[in-house]
């Protein structure tokens, strides 16, 4: 198939662009270079099957398309609030224009969507039926309300035009090729950890968070997109829950680090507990994630050892 993966020079859309390679198809791969970076695809460029374009997704593209995997937004909250207006933007529009193009070539489209969607949760652990309890009006709002406006549009697009989607709530995952610079825990701590300098915990560090390893993730994502059994959206993730400072004295462990924890204030809106439910994944999609955080940490230690 000729595949579209927008995002596709980011941390999971490099890695699904490399999946999709291994398995023959031809692959678009449709990024602005706002988080991502050519390094990350520089493997597959020369690949006959491989094409890179320069686009942003806010404005329309004409392409001749099978599947669309739409990954393009900056996820992690320091760049997503960097530019917020233009977060949801990519978000909104990103979803119009990529669903325009899947109706009009009548392809499948993918959305990436998140976990955010269901905001400070007071239901725990998250299943799909669950509304959420988001801020529409705080900080986190143009990537938690953008992404929710997105699934409101594949829904609408699916029921008014019989667009054929998917959508997948990621949960926090993590893996080689994040930006050292990218803001989030992962890469946060391990960068620090390497460079002996303080491990900055926001807040009590009490909060909780379910990490995947991406590898886990990206398959969890190719059987969305090929199983014809649902539309509506599908939690991924790694049930396995840790405090935020549970990571930290991990990450210290794992890389031998002199670093020493510090507090630093809690951003406003940061959800105390995060967990998925699976239930569907697993039953729908056969699937269940393989990698355990300590195994997932040593592989992405080592890349970050590469790099910084
Ligand atoms: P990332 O920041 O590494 O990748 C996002 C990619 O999208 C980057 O290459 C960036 O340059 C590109 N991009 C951003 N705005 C764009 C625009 N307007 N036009 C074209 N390209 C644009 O982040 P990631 O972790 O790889 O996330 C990929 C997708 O998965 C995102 O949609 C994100 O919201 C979603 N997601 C990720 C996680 C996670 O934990 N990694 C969790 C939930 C959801
Ligand atoms: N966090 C932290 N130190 C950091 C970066 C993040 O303590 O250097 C916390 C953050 O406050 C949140 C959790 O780690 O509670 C996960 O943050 P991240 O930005 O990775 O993703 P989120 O799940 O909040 O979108």
């Amino acid at each position: 198939m000729r595949i579209l993966v927008t995002g596709g020079a980011g941390f999971l859309g490099s890695h699904l662009c490399d999946r999709l390679i291994e398995q023959g198809h031809d692959v678009l791969c449709l990024d602005n270079y706002f988080t991502g970076a050519k390094k990350n695809v520089e493997q597959l460029i020369g690949n006959p099957k491989f094409e890179l374009i320069r686009h942003d997704v806010t404005e329309p593209i004409l392409l001749e398309v099978d599947r669309i995997y739409n990954l393009a937004c900056p996820a992690s909250p320091v760049h997503y609030q960097y530019n917020p207006v233009k977060t949801i933007k990519t978000s909104v529009l990103g979803a119009v224009n990529m669903l325009g193009l899947a109706k009009r070539v009548k392809a499948r489209i993918l959305q990436a969507s998140t976990s955010e969607v269901y905001g400070d949760p007071n239901i725990h652990p998250q299943v799909e039926e669950y509304w959420g309890n988001v801020n529409p009006i705080g900080i986190r709002s143009c990537y938690d309300e953008g992404k929710r406006t997105a699934e409101t549009l594949f829904m609408d697009y699916h029921r008014q035009n019989k667009v054929d989607i998917r959508i997948v709530r990621i949960f926090n995952t993590y893996g080689p090729r994040m930006n050292p610079n990218d803001g989030r825990v992962v890469s946060n701590f391990i960068v620090q950890a390497l460079r002996n300098e303080n491990i900055t915990v926001y807040g009590d560090g009490l909060q909780t968070r379910s990490f995947c390893f991406e590898s886990d993730l990206i398959e969890a994502i190719l059987r969305t997109m090929e199983q014809t059994e649902r539309c509506e959206p599908i939690n991924i993730g790694n049930p396995t829950e840790f405090t935020i400072l549970e990571l930290a004295e991990k990450v210290i462990s794992l890389t031998g680090s002199k670093s020493k924890i510090i507090r630093e204030p809690l951003p406003s809106d940061d959800p105390k507990q995060r967990k998925p439910d699976i239930s569907k994944a697993q039953k729908i999609l056969g699937w269940q994630p393989k990698v355990h955080l300590e195994e997932g940490l040593k592989r992405t230690i080592e890349y970050f050892r590469s790099c910084v």
